[in-house]
């Protein structure tokens, strides 16, 4: 028999994890009461090798020495279904997607700790229009040019080509799925203002004039009207 881990390095490692399975996708609980007994309890988890304990089991890790081997160090907390997955696919489940797992599944408990409320799951959906959200704000922030046309008084007077250079870029670089929010409102809202950056900069560049160095662009009364009924929100 390899290096097992200890009654305690167990326990250690489903603490951690407040006793969920660390697969991402489960999180089952794995510890509860058995029967009607009040002093039984059943557990369904087991403490994984992250690599193996035995030689061609997978991970295995021929550096190791066995005190690391059995070392909390080298264990993830998973269900038993998914401890079993593990342990007979080291391809689909390589070291560092197990430390990765691990990390978060602590980090998760981590959050949880002390706390009555449910802590907002950051799944990765939803990391990913966080994170969408940013480059949005980066291109087209708030006080760039949509501050411009909260502001400017466009009657009559000219401007800056610069000033809308924000939205240019924006209408040129959010094209495509890659550019996409998966939530469906925000999608929906960022499709709306596709729309309107796309009719605001249409209505510039066919209604405004540049001056000579093409730099400025100055606005014909006619369109001092259009302007703020459709830009200034
Ligand atoms: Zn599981």
């Amino acid at each position: 028999m390899g290096p097992k881990f200890d009654d305690k390095t167990k326990r250690t490692l489903a603490d951690r994890v407040n006793s969920l399975c660390s697969h991402p996708d489960c999180r089952a609980q794995t510890k509860g009461p058995r029967g009607v007994d009040t002093d039984k309890a059943v557990n369904v988890g087991e403490a994984a090798h992250i690599t193996a304990a035995n030689r061609g089991a997978a991970r295995y890790d021929a550096t190791l020495t066995d005190e690391q081997r059995r070392d909390a160090s080298n264990g993830i907390w998973m269900c038993g279904v998914h401890a079993k997955l593990i342990d007979n696919d080291a391809e689909k489940f390589p070291v560092e997607l197990l430390r990765e797992w691990k990390k978060n599944a602590e980090e998760a408990a981590f959050q949880h700790l002390g706390r009555t409320q449910p802590v907002a799951n950051h799944t990765p959906r939803v990391e990913a229009d966080r994170n969408m959200f940013r480059k949005f704000m980066a291109t087209v922030p708030s006080s760039g040019s949509i501050g411009f046309l909260r502001t400017f008084n466009f009657a009559g007077g000219s401007f800056s080509r610069d000033a809308l250079g924000e939205l240019a870029d924006y209408h040129n670089a959010w094209v495509g799925p890659d550019h996409e929010f998966l939530d469906e409102d925000l999608e929906s809202l960022r499709k709306d203002f596709s729309t309107e950056t796309l009719q605001i900069l249409a209505i510039i560049a066919t209604n405004t004039w540049s001056d000579e160095s093409g730099r400025r662009s100055s606005v014909p009364a006619e369109l001092v009207r259009v302007a703020r009924r459709k830009l200034v929100v």
